[in-house]
């Protein structure tokens, strides 16, 4: 079972990471976009961590709810909606329970990443984080570290592909060759989730 620790420690795991790699993020989003990807996640971030401080709450529903309602808030730019979907959608689906299973965890954040391709109208191929999150998702049942190696190898596979939404997809062809800002973070917060685990 998950409980909400495992939550909490998802969202400060993550926060982690993105900290790191918060000049990484940037430069990928600097050939094929306006080079703020680090910044706006860093920011939405460190909302995140504080917010989990200061409100306490007490389940995986209300964490991922709250989280999710960060990013929305904080983070300029095309991420921060899409990533506070993802969250808020895989906290409503979760409901109110203060432990949940991994499976009922792999229906909501389903349900999450299919909330995500609604709002942005991104489909698998188009070169975004759709592309990490699918291949995470699908990998779920197997456990926490296959969905890590599946959603690091989705954001790799970015990189041969043209980008059919977002800042991205204005350059056409040349968005080709390098590897989406997205799918790269995406990749950071599935690998939050085996981090989680310990
Ligand atoms: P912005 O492009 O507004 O500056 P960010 O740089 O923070 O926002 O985020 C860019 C990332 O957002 C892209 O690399 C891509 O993965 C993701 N993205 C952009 N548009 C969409 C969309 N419609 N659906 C899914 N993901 C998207
Ligand atoms: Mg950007
Ligand atoms: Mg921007």
């Amino acid at each position: 079972m998950l409980d909400a620790d495992f939550f909490r420690r998802w969202m400060t795991a993550t926060a982690a990471s993105v900290d790191r790699e918060a000049e990484r993020l940037t430069a990928l989003d600097s050939p094929i976009g306006d080079a703020d990807h680090g910044s706006n996640l860093q920011r939405g971030f460190t909302a995140v961590a504080a917010a989990l401080e200061k409100e306490a709450p007490q389940t995986p529903g209300a964490i991922l709810t709250l989280a999710g309602r960060q990013l929305i808030s904080t983070v300029g730019g095309a991420s921060g909606p899409l990533y506070g979907t993802l969250l808020r959608r895989t906290g409503k689906a979760l409901g109110d329970p203060g432990e949940v299973s991994e499976d009922q965890f792999a229906q909501a954040l389903r349900a999450g990443v299919d909330a995500v391709m609604t709002l942005g109208g991104a489909a698998p191929g188009d070169k975004t984080m759709i592309d990490a999150l699918v291949p995470a998702v699908d990998a779920l049942g197997d456990g926490f570290a296959a969905a890590r190696a599946a959603a690091e190898e989705g954001a790799l596979a970015t990189t041969p592909l043209q980008a059919r939404k977002g800042r991205a997809s204005y350059l056409g062809e040349r968005s080709i060759g390098h590897q989406d800002p997205g799918a790269t973070s995406s990749a950071l917060l599935i690998a939050g989730l085996a981090e989680a685990a310990g």
